[in-house]
């Protein structure tokens, strides 16, 4: 079924909750359906969206959007146990005498309107690894693979074997494997200006595993399930997970956001030294900047640093408000802040940074 509304307000549908309102929005139920939607004709600019959770509406939009509803979690290739070629349970007998290492992956086909925690819930509950420290990201299945969502050491990359796609322009099914996704830090191939908005992803086929292979060397996650304590397993990592979240991060549906604002600078070695030695003057020569060495030679810095180092952290701009817990992430703070007042605070925010460190910020919310 698709169902289509014309003037739709979008307040629910974008969780920085701006009030704006789509001339057209479709939602689809099937691939069926998707194919029946006569591409050409919609009212353009045309943006599909997932759970709107990185998305900023700067306006009412005066195209089309749509939104999938294509809901299901199916398990394509499970176990084959040596005796008998059916698939068989995590907890059947024979799992006991096999090796830890020794279960083959487990391909997981998802559609992309299932909400991403619901598939992390699943797979925790199924016993299956390579999803748990994406728990709590907020959003859709379609919208991961385009995105690469991370956290916590793990990128969706990780896990992804193949996205399923419906082509818009030749009207036709594709896929594409995950070494054809170009994968980056939160980008693919399907955020490329040139491509942007063609390929619909319609299901993705994620590789998992029911071999214990736990990720815990980002931060103090290990310490956090250490204390934990209990089996080391998928759903007890999630647990953690989303209590650090929840103490972190604003929840959406209390107060809006988009998440990670900005992107983290990476700037030249000799700019960084520039930056750590006024930070040594003015807090003691046993300071440090946060950063990662990257590979090239260049130097990534927390963005959520320097403008903790502007005194943004915790400030309020009429609706909006930069957020105590997080410097990265920007608040609507009222609930009836207005896109022109979370664009002010960003431009505010990317000013002073530039003025103290003289580095550039880019947001990586979409600015629709
Ligand atoms: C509180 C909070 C915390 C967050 N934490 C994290 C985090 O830890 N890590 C992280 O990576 N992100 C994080 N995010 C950002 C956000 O959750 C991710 O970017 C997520 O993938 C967005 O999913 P969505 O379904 O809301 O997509 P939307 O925001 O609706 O869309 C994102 C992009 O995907 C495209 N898209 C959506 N669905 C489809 C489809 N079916 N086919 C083709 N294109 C599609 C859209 O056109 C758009 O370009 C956070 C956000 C919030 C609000």
């Amino acid at each position: 079924m698709i169902k289509t509304e014309y003037y739709k307000d979008l307040t629910k549908m974008n969780t920085f909750g701006m009030k704006v309102k789509a001339r057209c929005f479709m939602e689809y139920d099937s691939v069926a359906d998707l194919v029946d939607i006569e591409f050409s004709e919609l009212a353009r600019p045309v943006l599909h969206i997932g759970g709107g959770s990185n998305l900023l509406f700067t306006d009412d939009f005066k195209g089309t959007v749509l939104h999938s509803k294509i809901n299901f979690i199916e398990i394509l290739d499970d176990n084959l146990c040596d005796t008998d070629p059916s698939p068989c349970s995590p907890d059947s007998s024979c799992h006991s005498e096999r090796s830890e290492e020794s279960f083959p992956p487990v391909l997981v086909s998802v559609g992309s309107g299932v909400v991403f925690d619901d598939f992390c819930d699943w797979a925790a509950k199924e016993g299956l690894w390579g999803v748990e420290n994406l728990s709590y990201i907020p959003g859709e299945v379609g919208a991961s693979a385009v995105q690469n969502i991370g956290a916590y050491g793990v990128e969706v990359k990780d896990v992804v074997h193949k996205v399923y796609c419906y082509d818009t322009l030749e009207e036709e099914f594709v896929s594409f494997g995950v070494d054809e996704c170009g994968y980056g830090y939160r980008d693919s191939i399907f955020k490329k200006p040139e491509i942007r908005g063609r390929y619909v992803v319609t299901h993705v086929v994620f590789t998992l595993s029911r071999n214990p292979q736990p990720k815990l060397d980002y931060g103090h996650l290990k310490d956090a399930v250490d204390a934990a304590g209990g089996d080391l397993t998928p759903a007890l990592i999630r647990k953690v997970i989303i209590k650090i979240r929840k103490e972190k991060l604003p929840e959406p549906s209390v107060v809006g956001s988009a998440g990670s604002f900005f992107k983290n600078p990476v700037v030249p070695m000799e700019q960084f030294i520039r930056i750590e030695t006024e930070a040594k003057a003015e807090f003691g020569s046993d300071y440090k900047v946060p950063h990662y060495d990257l590979p090239d030679g260049m130097v990534k810095i927390p963005a959520a640093w320097m403008i903790e180092q502007c005194g943004w952290k915790g400030r309020r701009s009429g609706g909006a408000a930069v957020w105590e817990k997080q410097p990265l992430v920007i608040v609507n703070y009222t609930g009836e802040a207005y896109p022109e007042e979370i664009v002010g605070l960003e431009r505010r925010i990317i000013s002073s940074v530039k003025e103290k460190f003289g580095v550039e910020l880019h947001p990586e919310v979409d600015h629709i």
